[in-house]
């Protein structure tokens, strides 16, 4: 048997609702598991902490383990050797696993002891002498080094002892689930898969709508914008993605509107679209990749115009970031590879020039109606294909 220590992070915050928050988050794990055909799998909670239990072999805790680094909600986790609150017992455990670090290569340690448990009789520092002294007596290779260890042994001391030294980092944030429903816009760009992950982060359910214009733009095109729904949705326990053809749109405004226009047009008609499905799911907000002055269409005033249509809030989590830390968190997600796949965006059709860089909300709105698009829009919105993406 296998046992896993999840730890909880801003969670624990939550006071009275805290067990709302616990709840979603164990739904969701078992969810995930349960998606990766894991059932047998169980999760139990106790104090603030989760633990997993897995009687199969290697290659279902290698599953297992695929899971936990997709789970928003916790800041880390660790598999554990448990064993009885007696002394003896625990000392054998923390030289075994001293062993196991001398032979793969450590030179210095330390033990970090958390006596949960009050009424155990050594306390944390007693603890973590007491096992320094038989790990001392056994594996006399391997010193003590409090200020920069190669490796943590940790003990804690519960409704049983547990003890580990490989702790991996979890993702933090809080449980999807629990922050509400936003409608993301995905893009077959870098940005946009980003912004959905951010925003998970802080436990919202996604939703994406992807804007293609097929024949213009290609097959391949579009199934960028499948493939980052797949990935997105493997740390939302599955996202459902709903694909709309603006062809129609996008010539109108191509056809009937001032060319340095186009593209901040376009991006409004897209909020438009965006917010009536919104509506229609049930979604909270709108999200987009849109950070500040990236280009053109995203300085503040196209912003503003972009926006100046719709109600419904529209979240920009990545309006202070820039390109390089956008990209370092897509290839930590696993999103970058697709992204870069060259394939060309609606977005990137009709591209004009020399772009509006400051556009003035009132003239804006002016443009935007008198291009009568609504009834175009709801025609695509009609015939919106929809996908469910991930697990
Ligand atoms: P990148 O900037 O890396 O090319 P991006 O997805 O941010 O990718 P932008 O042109 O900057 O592309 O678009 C700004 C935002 O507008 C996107 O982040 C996305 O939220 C939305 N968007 C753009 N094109 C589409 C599209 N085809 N379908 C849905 N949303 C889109
Ligand atoms: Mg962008």
């Amino acid at each position: 048997m296998t046992t896993w220590l999840l730890k909880l992070g801003e969670l624990t915050l939550k006071g009275k609702n805290l067990k709302s928050f616990e709840s979603v988050l164990k739904r969701n794990l078992l969810a995930m598991l349960s998606s990766k055909g894991l059932s047998n799998v169980r999760v139990t909670t106790r104090n603030g902490r989760f633990y997993v239990y897995s009687a199969g072999g290697e290659t279902e805790n290698a599953l297992v383990e695929n899971v936990l680094c997709r789970l928003f909600g916790i800041t880390g986790w660790a598999r554990t050797v448990s064993c009885t609150k007696n002394v003896s017992d625990i000392m054998a455990v923390c030289v075994e696993e001293a062993k196991k670090l001398f032979e793969s290569g450590a030179a210095t340690y330390k033990v970090e002891a958390r006596r949960a448990d009050k009424s155990f009789p050594l306390d944390s520092y007693q603890i973590c002498v007491s096992a320094g002294g038989a790990i001392a007596q056994a594996v006399g290779g391997l010193k003590v080094n409090v200020r920069n260890p190669d490796c943590i042994i940790y003990v804690e001391v519960r409704e049983k002892v547990y003890v580990y030294s490989d702790a991996k980092k979890g993702l933090g944030g809080l449980p999807v689930g629990t922050a509400g429903r936003g409608l993301l816009l995905l893009s077959g760009g870098i940005d946009s898969p980003v912004a959905g992950f951010l925003m998970a982060g802080r436990g919202m359910g996604i939703d994406a709508l992807h804007f293609h214009s097929y024949p213009y733009t290609s097959l391949e095109a579009k199934q960028k914008a499948l493939d980052a729904a797949a990935v997105l949705g493997s740390y939302t326990m599955g996202l459902r993605l709903y694909v709309v053809a603006f062809t129609t749109v996008q010539l109108k405004i191509k056809e009937s509107a001032p060319q340095s226009w186009i593209t901040v047009l376009l991006r409004m008609a897209m909020m438009e679209c965006a917010e009536k499905l919104a509506e229609k799911i049930k979604s909270k907000c709108l999200v987009s990749g849109e950070s500040l002055s990236q280009v053109a269409s995203q300085t503040i005033e196209n912003l503003t115009c972009i926006q100046s249509r719709v109600n419904v809030p529209v979240l920009r989590p990545l309006i202070g970031s820039d390109k390089d830390s956008i990209i370092t968190t897509a290839r930590k997600i696993g999103s970058y590879e697709i992204s870069i796949r060259p394939h060309q965006d609606c977005c990137m059709l009709f591209n004009p020039p020399h772009p509006v860089l400051h556009g003035d909300a009132a003239q804006a709105g002016q443009l935007y109606e008198a291009l009568e698009l609504s009834p175009l829009i709801d025609e695509a919105l009609a015939s919106c294909e929809t996908v469910t993406c991930g697990c």
